[in-house]
């Protein structure tokens, strides 16, 4: 199979687009909110996770490997768009699942392995301990390139840092972002200037001080951000009837859809703050839209408009 050497460079930032949302702007306060599309980039490479994937993609051709291997969630974003990214480079993918074998494979399980993943299933105690379960994942599958879950690592925020010059942000002053791993908003401090600053919206339940947030305070330098941790509903993956209709609002008023995991809570932080009066007057707010539309699949359909 011949390898397309360019292929981390496919998407143009002509498919990248930024968007109002009426539905949050304050008149008064002179407040805006605009979204930076990054999931109308490619259906299944969505969202961050292609800036996050391009490098880890590139460095495997590079170094010859058979493939990629990498860890999630049985609805793993990152897992979906690295299966199809893989398939379309001529690389072997694996996806490393944690939690037992289900008695049928998500909605992502199936749609990654129909781009030819692999996938092993561990328990959620073996998972934990990632140390031993990399050693024992590079001794079974020998000539394979492994990628941290969620993309976390050197060529993950590189990739990122890329994310705010796909179109043009340099009007904005407040760039808002999702947080899961933190390696985005990790590349997103990179990429910003001195008269920006980036604020990251929790999708975990956590404090502060917490792994994640040492992990980005690493990468800011003298940049300025926030994390707020007052928006995961309860924590990862969990939803409540406030946030489902905040999201059917958001698609029924704006025709923006969001994921629940992810985006849809940043919106609603960005929202809470808009609404308390809590940006300075004059703010231009950029949201990244982060993709990861696939995962609601998990959701019960009849919860979405
Ligand atoms: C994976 C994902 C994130 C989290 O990105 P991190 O770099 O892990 O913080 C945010 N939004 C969406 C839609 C995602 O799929």
């Amino acid at each position: 199979m011949s390898v397309e050497p360019n292929l981390a460079n496919l998407i143009p930032s002509s498919l990248v687009t930024i968007q109002p949302v009426s539905l949050m702007a304050a008149r008064e306060q002179d407040v805006t909110v605009d979204l930076l599309r990054l999931d109308s980039i490619h259906p299944v490479i969505s969202g961050n996770k292609y800036f996050k994937l391009k490098y880890h993609v590139e460095a495997a051709i590079d170094s010859g490997s058979k493939g990629i291997l990498s860890f999630g969630g049985a609805y793993s974003n990152h897992l979906a768009a690295l299966a199809c990214y893989c398939h379309d480079a001529g690389l072997q993918s694996v996806g490393v699942i944690r939690g037992e074998h289900p008695m049928n494979p998500s909605p992502t399980i199936s749609l990654a392995a129909g781009y030819g993943m692999k996938h092993v299933f561990v328990s959620r105690s073996e998972y934990k301990n990632s140390q031993i379960l990399n050693e024992q994942m590079s001794r079974e599958f020998p000539g394979f390139m492994i990628v941290p879950e969620g993309g976390r690592s050197g060529h993950g925020v590189k990739g990122a840092s890329e994310i705010l010059a796909a179109a043009d942000t340099a009007r904005y002053n407040i760039i808002a972002c999702a947080v899961g791993t933190g390696t985005m908003m990790a590349g997103l401090l990179q990429g910003i200037s001195e008269s920006q600053m980036v604020m990251g919206f929790s999708s975990l339940k956590l404090k502060a001080g917490n792994d994640v947030e040492l992990y980005v305070r690493s990468h800011a330098d003298s940049k300025k951000y926030m994390i707020s941790y007052d928006y995961h509903f309860g924590g990862y993956a969990k939803i409540t009837p406030t946030l489902i209709d905040y999201m059917n609002q958001l698609w029924l008023g704006e025709k923006i859809q969001t994921d629940f995991v992810y985006t849809a809570k940043m919106m609603f932080g960005i929202q809470d703050y808009v609404k308390k009066n809590l940006f300075p007057p004059g703010s231009r707010i950029l949201a990244v839209h982060s993709g990861g539309l696939q995962g609601n699949q998990s959701l019960q359909h009849r919860l979405l408009f």
